[in-house]
């Protein structure tokens, strides 16, 4: 027997599509290959033994082969897992930089409507049209005893049904959802899964009991992994597992919806299968009750184009079918049943939109100056060169934050100081002399390195991340800092330090710059910190004294202050910048910086929030770094604001006891 340790490479871990990778490739081996990690063991050829050991990017797994072709069989497996399992083609995008929609929080209507139902922003865009309400089969109500065909034939015409959506999707050029049917068809293959059942059946249950019991408890373990990724891979199986209880027990296939018009579709939540037995052609959008920003619906509905929402009251399902509804994904809102004035007023509203952004666009080239003179930079956050080329097309000032990360993350070893020094040469280069903000490597806890072993956290984002883990890594933060420097007279360069919480953090981090910048004979340059963790906020009068310039992470602010995971769905409605301890927090470092004349930035989402916006040029913020695409939009907006104004509606902002008056308050501020 052979054993080998690795460490999971790639950036969502081991859900569907990598674990389907991993397990085809130990299928080609004789050897018995087990995976351990933790105290679970999985058979290496068994898809949902191998989702069900929750293995995400970063954890150490022992994988243990045993048979005549064991050494082979490690060698190949750990050269798949060190390239990240066919993730992420090389060079290809960081998924983490990859900029969730901030459309909820953003064009909000009248709230006011009656029988307007919030929802949080899943896919942007607007439609109008008939309401579809989708209801999931209720398998309570069918006899699970009376199957049709034997089991083994139910799971054959499965796997080809799953084949041929297969085929359809990725005829269509839709690739990722193309690849989700593919992974469900694995996941008929299990051998682990089938021989559960065999167990049961063997033991005198009927095959529809066994197959839905053993379907069924093992989603609820997927489910019940704490990682929000992995545990949406329990609704694949749940609908595949339905699709061969389907065909068991002889009911009809899902019939593809064919309204005369277009609808809106309104569910408690929808799997690959129930959208895919949608026609495209007759769907406007989704409303859905369940699903977050990662759920399937989110990426189909992106991928279709079409407008989507989540998190809707359940009473949306009561309404009646056919009824008539605006779908504002932009604003989060479903409004059922419009006066004619509310949907004439919809329609204005979205051609509004519509042209705002093209005017926008038209003047992104113009600064961002508030009618009363006072200039406001609106720089872009960016993840890579090719970020950089799109910021100077939407005519950013600079970049306000670049989040070095995708250097870092998903690879092997390290990258070298040459490697690192043509990357942010190419930027600052291609910025031209628009100031480029690198904050250094923020990476371990929630975003671990496979060259820096790391115990595992119960917390990782309140564990070693951030500047905390570069000052304890000393030789990698003096290697980035070496190319930062080194590229810095190839255009502007400043350098911004992550998670900072106290004054001696940032005293270590610039006697590192200092040591570096004499080592390569570079030109001093700014330094300046996330001001992310309230201590920094509570801090700042003595932290501006330190450095250059602050930007707020509001992202990691928000996650800080209100004791809410980030990236937690079910918080996700109640996950607001805008809240008053925040936007308290957001005034005390503003106030500090200026006393001490320094510049304070927003590079968190809050920055690209057209209600956030007024209220941060009010209390003082210089600069505003948002996402490419929001750049022209923002500069607009800010044009059209003046100081005079702004100032009172953020003191009063900040009198506000929670998020949602603080945004009544800046929708009546607009009307
Ligand atoms: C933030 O926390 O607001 C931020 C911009 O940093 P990141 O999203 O990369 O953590
Ligand atoms: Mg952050």
């Amino acid at each position: 027997m052979k054993q080998l340790e690795l460490v999971i490479q790639n950036q969502t871990g081991l859900h569907a599509r990598p674990a389907k990778v991993l397990v085809n490739l130990a299928k080609q081996f004789q050897c018995d290959i087990r995976i351990q990690h933790k105290e679970k063991k999985a058979n290496a050829k068994s898809m949902v033994s191998v989702l069900t050991l929750g293995a995400t990017c970063g954890s150490m797994i022992v994988i243990e082969a045993n048979g005549g072709d064991e050494e082979l069989a490690l060698a190949k497996l750990e050269e798949a897992i060190l390239a990240g399992l066919g993730d992420s083609e090389p060079g290809a995008e960081p998924k983490a930089v990859e900029a969730i929609p901030v459309a909820a929080k953003t064009e909000e209507p009248a709230m006011d409507i009656p029988g307007l139902l919030k929802g949080i922003g899943a896919s942007p865009g607007l439609a109008v049209g008939p309401l579809f309400v989708h209801r999931a089969h209720d398998w309570s109500k069918e006899n699970l005893d009376d199957a049709r065909i034997p089991l083994g034939e139910a799971i054959a015409s499965a796997k080809a049904q799953l084949a041929e959506l297969h085929e359809r999707m990725a005829g269509k050029g839709l690739k990722a959802e193309a690849a989700i049917f593919e992974a469900h068809r694995e996941l008929l293959e299990d051998p682990e899964l089938l021989d559960e059942v065999q167990v049961r059946t063997g033991a005198g249950l009927s095959a529809g009991r066994a197959w839905l019991a053993v379907i069924d408890e093992r989603a609820k373990l997927i489910a019940a992994l704490n990682d929000a990724v992995l545990s949406a891979r329990a609704d694949d199986l749940r609908d595949v597992g339905h699709r061969v209880l389907r065909l068991l027990l002889g009911l009809p296939e899902r019939k593809a919806v064919r309204p005369e018009t277009p609808v809106v579709i309104a569910a408690l939540e929808m799997s690959p299968s129930d959208t895919a037995a949608f026609d495209p052609a007759r769907v406007l959008g989704f409303a859905l009750v369940n699903g977050g920003p990662t759920s399937h619906i989110a990426i189909l509905a992106r991928a279709m184009g079409l407008p989507a929402i989540v998190s809707v009251n359940e009473s949306m399902l009561a309404l009646a079918e056919g009824t008539p509804v605006i779908l504002d994904a932009n604003a989060g809102a479903l409004i059922p049943n419009p006066e004619p004035a509310v949907l004439a007023r919809f329609e204005q509203a979205r051609d509004a939109w519509v042209e705002r952004r093209r005017l926008a666009q038209k003047q992104a080239e113009l600064p961002a100056i508030t009618r009363d003179g006072r200039k406001v930079d609106v720089s872009a956050n960016a993840g890579s060169h090719k970020d950089a080329t799109k910021a100077m097309q939407q005519k950013a000032d600079g970049i306000g934050l670049l989040r070095t990360e995708f250097l870092f993350l998903d690879r092997a070893t390290a990258p070298s100081e040459d490697e690192q020094f043509e990357v942010y040469r190419a930027i600052a280069e291609t910025m031209q002399t628009r100031p480029v903000i690198v904050r250094t490597m923020d990476v371990g806890g929630d975003k671990p390195l496979a060259y820096i072993p790391m115990k595992p956290e119960d917390n990782p984002f309140l564990g070693e991340r951030g500047i905390r883990l570069c000052l304890t890594h000393p030789e990698l933060f003096r290697e980035q800092l070496r190319a930062i420097l080194r590229a810095a007279s190839h255009g502007h360069l400043e350098i911004m330090f992550p998670m900072i919480s106290d004054v001696t953090e940032i005293r270590e981090a610039k006697a590192f710059v200092e040591e570096q910048r004499q080592l390569v004979n570079a030109p001093a340059v700014k330094v300046g910190i996330m001001v992310e963790v309230p201590s920094a906020a509570l801090l700042a009068d003595k932290l501006a004294q330190e450095v250059d310039f602050f930007s707020l992470g509001t992202n990691d602010l928000t996650q800080y202050t209100l004791a809410m995971d980030r990236g937690h769905a079910g918080l996700a409605a109640k996950q607001d910048g805008l809240h008053p301890a925040v936007l308290r927090l957001i005034a005390k470092t503003a106030e500090a910086a200026h006393q001490f004349g320094k510049r304070v930035d927003v590079c968190g989402e809050l920055g690209s929030d057209p209600l956030a916006v007024p209220i941060l040029i009010g209390l003082g913020v210089d600069e505003l770094s948002v996402s490419i695409p929001a750049v022209p939009i923002v500069k607009a907006q800010v044009r059209a604001l003046s100081l005079a104004d702004v100032q009172p509606l953020a003191r009063k902002a900040l009198e506000c006891s929670t998020a949602a008056e603080v945004r009544e308050l800046v929708r009546r501020f607009n009307a």
